[in-house]
């Protein structure tokens, strides 16, 4: 029984290494991702209810492992910003999103929206407005058509200075949305006191719509207290028709969701606007 019991402890530190070993490896490639050209961005439509049309994307960040193949941001983000890489990763994606979007304006003549996922951990260094600006000077693109979502939860941490930041962004003319709205706790009117543009109900949510939940009357609540702050709507995770429907009967500016698109290539993303045209 003494030596099973030795055993176990064995294993069980094999394991705890391995893990550790795996971490520590993840966190290596992690740091190399972007100079191996690694990182790419794929971009999912957003559409107006209004008029049926592609209106822009919000971008999202894909790591292709070389040995573990497509890694998803859901597991990748948390470990870059623990690492601290998402500073690089974030000013990197800003890049990347400000020229594709203006090549995309310029071939199309039009006018479309790009929105850009910026973590709490990108609010903690001092350049973030330093990088935003010289991203969009770089790329040529007009600021308006410039969207950055921050997670409520992120505005719910160190409020003034995030209040702080993001009055120099808007001074900038770019675009705020709350991203994952009604996961926190936060209230309307604290949210309006960030000035922003859009809010972005959270997925959770939409899923509810049709089984009869309270919460379909929470997002008829949400859509028209945000329209009285002259905010806009955005419905995330959209799949069914049935939660389109509804959606467009409770008067949601915008939804995006699998229902009409997954996230995309910059190639495929273009095709898809060609067919509007
Ligand atoms: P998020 O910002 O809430 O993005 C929405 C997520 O929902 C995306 O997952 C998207 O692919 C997925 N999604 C969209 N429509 C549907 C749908 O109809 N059904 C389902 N089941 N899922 C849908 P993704 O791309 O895996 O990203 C996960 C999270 O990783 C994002 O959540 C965001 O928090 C983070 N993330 C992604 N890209 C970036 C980035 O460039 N920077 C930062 N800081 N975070 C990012
Ligand atoms: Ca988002
Ligand atoms: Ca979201
Ligand atoms: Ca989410």
């Amino acid at each position: 029984a003494k030596d099973n019991g030795r055993n176990n402890y064995q294993f069980y530190t094999e394991d705890m290494n391995r893990k550790a070993l795996e971490r520590l490896g993840m966190e290596n490639s992690l740091r190399r991702a972007l100079e191996k050209n690694e990182l790419f961005m794929v971009y999912q439509p957003r559409i107006s209810l209004e008029t049926g049309k592609i209106i822009g994307a919000e971008a999202l960040l894909r790591w292709k492992h070389t040995k573990l193949g497509l890694i998803s941001p859901g597991e990748f983000i948390p470990i870059a910003e623990e690492i601290g890489t998402i500073h690089s990763i974030g000013k990197w994606a800003l890049e990347t999103v400000c020229k594709q979007a203006k090549k995309w304006n310029d071939l199309l003549q039009a006018e479309l929206k790009v929105s850009v996922n910026i973590s709490a951990i990108q609010f903690q260094k001092d350049d973030l407005v330093e990088i935003i600006k010289n991203a969009l000077e770089a790329a040529q693109l007009k600021p308006n058509l410039l969207e950055l979502e921050i997670t409520e939860n992120t505005i719910m941490q160190k409020t003034e200075r995030t209040l702080k930041i993001i009055k120099e962004l808007k001074a900038i003319g770019v675009e705020i949305s709350i991203d994952d709205f009604g996961t926190g706790f936060s209230s309307l009117s604290y949210i309006k006191e960030f000035d922003s543009d859009n809010l972005k109900i959270d997925k959770s949510f939409i899923d509810d719509i049709g089984s009869g939940s309270s919460n379909e009357s929470i997002i008829g609540a949400i859509i028209s207290m945000a329209h009285s702050m002259k905010m806009t709507v955005v419905a995330e995770g959209v799949e069914t028709n049935q939660q389109l429907e509804f959606l467009r009967s409770i008067d949601c500016d915008e939804v995006q969701g699998y229902f009409f698109s997954k996230p995309i290539l910059p190639s495929e993303f273009m095709s898809l606007l060609a067919t509007e045209l």
